[in-house]
């Protein structure tokens, strides 16, 4: 592919030596769709529609959502917008979806497990999307969170389609699922890893206590181990990370040469991670993966990548 001369941090996503790797935007309200928009980001890598209609007793009627995922594909148009069905659970309350108080919310009944739970909520969105999808020309794409298993994510993926949906994926954020990608792609077109909940998971470490974040650290280096297996076992299919590490730039190289396919991100940190990559050949991207795999913490790997850095950056 040709590589167009451009000033750092503008254009697509890629390597110094032209090896492509998107770079996505976060959203979750109107407002941050407009304003991603409006950046120069290749798509958005994950819509957060939990935070579309916060302060419900009652569920948006299909029209409501219809209209409202049509306004960000219109924002979107001719660009990729992977939606995330609604992750709602005990820890990211929504009153029309509330199946009452838990001991671990964390390890509740939360996204999928609660689509399953709710079927009429999510028929209804797919429902919407789908009808969404239809008057615009954005590329959409659709995943279920807090999958685990190979049949809850063959379950999404026939319900998706059924409904007219034709990317169909899924959030990796279980280690299960993480260790299992090739399996649980079977039915799915894509999958993107949650990394905030991936580390809750995998170190047991709750990500809303703040006397835990060392344990949560980006860094860490069986993080990593967990990620190259995912991607490794995917067969080839698109494996984006969309947790907040992929908009830390120095780690977003250590993804690329994980091989993800994307990186997604609040908008404001888009324009670092593009500059940090054409800095940066894949080579370079490969061998900071290494040190981080040879590493026995998250101090040590991060040494280790920074002597790797290009010095300018
Ligand atoms: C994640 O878990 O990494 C993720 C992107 O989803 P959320 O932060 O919304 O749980
Ligand atoms: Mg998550």
């Amino acid at each position: 592919a040709r590589i167009e001369l451009q000033a750092d941090g503008v254009g697509p996503g890629t390597t110094s030596d032209g090896h492509r790797v998107q770079v996505l935007a976060n959203i979750g309200t109107l407002d941050d769709a407009l304003l991603a928009a409006r950046a120069d980001v290749e798509g958005v890598g994950l819509f957060r529609t939990e935070f579309l209609f916060p302060d419900r007793e009652q569920p948006p009627s299909v029209a409501e959502q219809t209209e409202a995922y049509t306004r960000v594909f219109d924002a979107f148009a001719g660009r990729k917008v992977v939606v995330r069905t609604l992750d709602a659970g005990a820890d990211k309350p929504l009153a029309f979806a509330n199946l009452g108080e838990e001991a671990n919310p964390a390890l509740g009944v939360r996204g999928l497990r609660l689509h399953r739970e709710l079927r009429h909520l999510l028929d209804d969105q797919l429902e919407a999307l789908a009808a969404a999808r239809r008057s615009t020309s954005a590329d959409v794409w659709v995943m279920a969170p807090m999958v685990a298993t190979p049949s809850e994510a063959s379950w999404f993926a026939d319900l998706g389609r059924a409904a007219g949906l034709p990317t169909v994926g899924t959030m990796i954020e279980v280690p299960a699922a993480a260790l299992r990608s090739g399996q649980v792609l079977a039915d799915c077109d894509f999958a993107s890893i949650g990394t905030n909940d991936l580390s809750q998971y995998l170190f047991a470490a709750d990500r809303m206590d703040g006397r835990l974040a060392p344990l949560l650290s980006g860094w860490q280096p069986a993080l990593w181990s967990t990620i190259r297996a995912c991607v490794d076992g995917a067969d080839g299919k698109p494996v984006g990370i969309c947790g907040e590490i992929a908009g830390d730039p120095l780690l977003a190289l250590v993804a690329t040469g994980a091989g993800v396919s994307s990186l997604s991100m609040a908008t404001a940190r888009t324009g670092l991670v593009r500059a940090a990559l054409r800095r940066h050949d894949l080579a370079t991207c490969t061998a900071m993966l290494q040190a981080v795999l040879e590493s026995a913490s998250p101090e040590e790997a991060r040494h280790a990548v920074m002597a790797l850095v290009d010095k300018d950056l």
